[in-house]
């Protein structure tokens, strides 16, 4: 590891569109704070930047995920999570209505096309000089259980160690792309085969965490020297936040509330430890499948966002109260 550091993580919030139609809502914007008021006392969160209603993909790109795709070509691993209870627009913020290239495109297409732009520039920039790898493994946590989206198959994959001690999920499908089309497509395929999981092997989609790692490696060369970096980009949309009671539910459902709880739970241990610099604090990667998977990325060279994801309407105060109270422990 070089002598670069971990930054801290950014926390972004986002406010989808409202559902009631002339209702107050209940959270405003006051400059970098999210206000929310119920009659009550108002409680004010601090956010590094906001996105309002009306705020557009680009904008959102450009604020929170630029940076982070850019920070890979120099070697900073770069995450991205989405977190919010269901119907706050995770996947809206992250894909988009659909894959595909538009005013709508959530983060994941334009990342990976500015990651193809920033590739053609090097390697055009420096004919003969420089050459990249770019391969894509996509998997779905679902109670604590690791699923290729690659693979149409309920086999359970495990985490394992790679041949220089990293942490890899052993047997996930990596898939090499060799330009934007072709990432687009592969990224396509993962996406569908979840929801088709969703009804085929019952894994329901908004009970599950969508992780897609895109691994980016560079060889640049001047004269005798030649530098190569490794980098992941991951880019996660969380199972949904809400906090079902656990009164109220029995079963699978209550299994699957258990493993999002002790999943997101860890999730923000993970990151207030890694945010309070503590050198030799004890960051518990291993306790959650989601942080484990990740620990290379979040703990090492790493530039790392979240998103939080808001609804501003009346009905949802307690859970949007609960989701910046989220922010809050992880900013
Ligand atoms: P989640 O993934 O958190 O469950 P979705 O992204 O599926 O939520 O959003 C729920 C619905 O709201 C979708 O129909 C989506 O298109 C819409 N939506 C969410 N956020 C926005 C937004 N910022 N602008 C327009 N529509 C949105
Ligand atoms: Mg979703």
């Amino acid at each position: 590891m070089t002598s670069q550091t971990c930054e801290k993580i950014k926390v972004f919030g986002r406010i989808r569109p409202s559902k009631e139609n002339n209702v107050q809502g209940v959270v405003a914007i006051d400059g970098s704070t999210i206000v929310i008021n119920l009659g009550s006392e108002p409680r004010k969160f601090q956010f590094d930047g906001i996105y309002g209603e009306d705020s557009l993909q680009d904008e959102v790109f450009e604020g929170a995920a630029s940076r982070i795709v850019n920070g890979t070509l120099q070697g900073y691993n770069g995450t991205i999570f989405a977190y919010g209870q269901t119907g706050s627009g995770k996947t809206h913020t992250m894909i988009g209505p659909s894959i595909s290239f538009d005013n709508h495109s959530g983060i994941i297409p334009r990342g990976l096309q500015l990651l193809f732009e920033e590739l053609n520039k090097k390697a055009n920039s420096m004919p003969g000089n420089f050459t990249s790898n770019v391969s894509i493994s996509f998997v779905e946590i679902y109670n604590e259980n690791i699923f290729d989206l690659f693979v149409m198959s309920n086999d359970k994959l495990k985490i394992g160690q790679g041949s220089d001690g990293n942490v890899v999920v052993k047997g996930a499908s990596e898939v090499f792309v060799k330009d934007l089309n072709d990432a687009m497509e592969v990224v396509m395929k993962g996406w569908e085969s979840r929801r088709v999981a969703e009804t085929a092997m019952n894994r329901s989609s908004s009970r599950s965490h969508a992780l897609l790692m895109i691994k980016i490696h560079t060889v640049e060369s001047h004269g005798e020297i030649s530098t190569s970096r490794s980098a992941f980009l991951n880019m996660v949309d969380l199972a949904g936040s809400e906090r079902v009671s656990q009164s109220k539910v029995e079963g699978e459902r209550l299994k699957e509330t258990a493993n999002i709880n002790k999943s997101l739970h860890n999730l923000t241990l993970v990151i207030r430890e890694l945010s309070e610099d503590k050198k030799n604090g004890f960051v518990p990667f291993r306790n959650s499948v989601l942080t484990h998977i990740l620990k290379d990325s979040l703990g090492g060279n790493a530039r790392t966002a979240v998103m939080i994801n808001l609804h501003p309407d009346k009905i949802y105060y307690s859970e949007t109260l609960s989701t910046l109270n989220f922010s809050a422990e992880v900013r």
